[in-house]
């Protein structure tokens, strides 16, 4: 276990905010979590969890306790004709394991290559990418509930996912410390390549549709265009794809025929806020020491030594001129602490 006083988060945060906690506490095994739930000390004030800081942006120090897992290990639990189940600590790059999957040929895992962030958070959030979510691939989720000091096991069902989204982040938050994830994926050769331009990359390059290109190919578009949050400080998309009704986004449409769309169901459209922020003219821009990422509007960065709450600053102003134009608020799917 490793405990720190007045501790720097900087390595803590993608964003390399220079913000401080009262008390770091990082434990290494579910017993040394029971022992702090049962020693209670750090539960006094305020905590928050975290994994690799890469979906949360600290507006000011933090007063109180920040918990981290080194809960590490990928075992293989059981193996049917067609899946495996595979059980992961919640301190385990979520990058590393799909990395084991892939080198496995264990499937589902692939297009989520290269999110940052560890394997408890990817729970938390749901993450996802070119059409996989981690719902996808989440059988159970182990973790202990910090009221009864109990560890708990809850189905995926049980865990209400949606769209970046579980009980987790929503009423479940600040009860459960997640420890492990257990993940079910397939030995059958399936892959999905038909989104964003993985199939085209594959062609363009002559390359087979085979687990390791498709992981390959993902990684190196997603290098291409996105920034390297070890150089530019980021914590990816910022804000989440609006939902609004179909009625009122036939209306839209008339004004903006342009407007990217995907149908959720009958009733309701997703558009992506990265072209209406691109619309309302902030991609590439900068307001003091935040600004619009120049290839990716929906990212916003610390283009040097930017604060928090330069970042924050920066997104009410594009979720202003996003409302004003469009009639759609825009939510951030960051975590602001
Ligand atoms: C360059 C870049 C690209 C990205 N691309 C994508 C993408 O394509 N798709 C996508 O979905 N996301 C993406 N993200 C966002 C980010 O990678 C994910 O949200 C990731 O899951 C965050 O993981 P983390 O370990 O850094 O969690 P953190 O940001 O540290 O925490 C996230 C949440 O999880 C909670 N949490 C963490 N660990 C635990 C635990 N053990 N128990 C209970 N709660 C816990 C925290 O309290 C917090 O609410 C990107 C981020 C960056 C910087």
């Amino acid at each position: 276990m490793k405990i720190g006083h007045d501790y720097s988060l900087l390595p803590h945060n993608t964003f390399h905010f220079d913000v401080r906690c009262r008390h770091f506490v990082e434990y290494d095994s579910d017993d040394e979590l029971k022992q702090l739930l049962d020693e209670g000390t750090y539960f006094e004030g305020p905590w928050m969890h975290i994994g690799r800081g890469s979906n949360l942006l600290f507006q000011s120090d933090y007063a109180g306790t920040i918990f981290h897992s080194a809960i590490k290990g990928i075992r293989l639990i059981d193996e049917k004709e067609s899946d495996v189940f595979v059980r992961v600590g919640a301190g385990e790059l979520f990058d590393d394991f799909i990395a084991h999957c892939v080198s496995h040929h264990w499937y589902g895992a692939e297009n989520l290559s290269l999110i940052p962030g560890e394997v408890g958070s990817s729970a938390v959030q749901n993450i996802g990418a070119y059409g996989a979510e981690a719902k996808d691939i989440i059988l159970s989720v182990e973790a202990y509930d910090v009221g009864s000091h109990q560890p708990t096991v809850f189905s995926t069902k049980e865990c209400g996912y949606a769209y970046r989204n579980s009980r987790f982040k929503q009423e479940w938050s600040g009860r459960f410390i997640i420890t492990h994830v257990t993940f079910r994926l397939s030995k059958l050769p399936t892959l999905n390549v038909g989104y964003g331009n993985v199939k085209e990359e594959l062609s363009r390059q002559q390359l087979e549709p085979t687990i390791e290109n498709v992981r390959n190919v993902i990684i190196a578009i997603r290098r291409d265009k996105l920034p390297d949050p070890d150089v530019t400080g980021n914590a990816g998309s910022f804000f989440m794809n609006p939902m609004i009704g179909r009625r009122r986004f036939e209306l839209l449409h008339e004004a903006y025929p342009d407007m990217p769309y995907y149908d959720v169901d009958e009733d309701n459209v997703k558009i992506p806020a990265a072209w209406m922020i691109d619309r309302c003219g902030w991609k590439g821009q900068q307001v003091g020491n935040a600004g619009v990422h120049s290839k990716q509007a929906l990212i916003l960065i610390n283009c040097g030594q930017a604060t928090g709450q330069e970042v924050v600053a920066l997104s009410k102003a594009i979720q202003y001129s996003v409302f004003q134009q469009f009639g759609i608020n825009i939510e951030p799917e960051v975590n602001i602490v």
